[in-house]
């Protein structure tokens, strides 16, 4: 896997690509076995997040249709708690609640910004890199970022919820800052 990639012994960040590249448009296979290839995956997309920086990142963001995210929101109770960034594995958010409207952008489209909808409180449930059974509580920030990636992984962008004018404005804008 390219994440591994090594130049002149220096590892390589992932390249974190941009709408609309296909893997960014389709669904990812479930990961089947936590294996040294998803931990270096995951190590890979945790050093190409921070770096950015992001706060979150899917596989399918560096090129890997596979369903993992990384997630490290500043400001939110992953920091305060002082926790390492976190990678989930296969996550399925299995609860929400609330409804909160927010800000956001994508390391996949730099610039654009717009105001989605998400909710206030959400229950994960995921593998980790230790293979075990794992279940998170999110609220805020790191609730929407949580929601924000695992979209990503079923080929859905932050924009998509919302409506259509919006969504292709949104499009038109990022397509004229990209110079196409
Ligand atoms: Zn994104």
């Amino acid at each position: 896997m390219k994440q591994t990639a090594q130049v002149d012994g220096k590892a390589v960040l992932p390249t974190i690509l941009k709408w609309p590249d296909p893997v960014l448009l389709k669904k990812s296979a479930p990961v089947k076995e936590v294996t040294d290839e998803i931990r270096a995956l995951a190590e890979g997309m945790t050093s190409a997040m921070l770096a950015a920086p992001g706060i979150g990142l899917a596989a399918p963001q560096v090129g890997v249709s596979l369903r993992l995210v990384v997630v490290y929101p500043a400001g939110s109770e992953i920091e305060y708690m002082g926790i390492a960034p976190i990678t989930l594995v296969n996550p399925v958010i299995t609860e929400t609640a609330g409804e909160d409207i927010g800000a956001e952008s994508c390391l996949s489209v730099p610039g654009v910004y717009y105001d989605v909808p998400r909710p206030t409180w959400l229950k994960v449930k995921y593998t980790s890199l230790d293979g075990a059974a794992k279940e998170l509580q999110a609220n805020g920030r790191l609730a929407r970022c949580v929601a924000h990636e695992v979209d990503h992984l079923d080929g859905v962008i932050f924009w998509d919820h919302l409506p259509r004018l919006k969504r292709d404005w949104l499009k038109l804008k990022f397509k004229s800052k990209r110079g196409w």
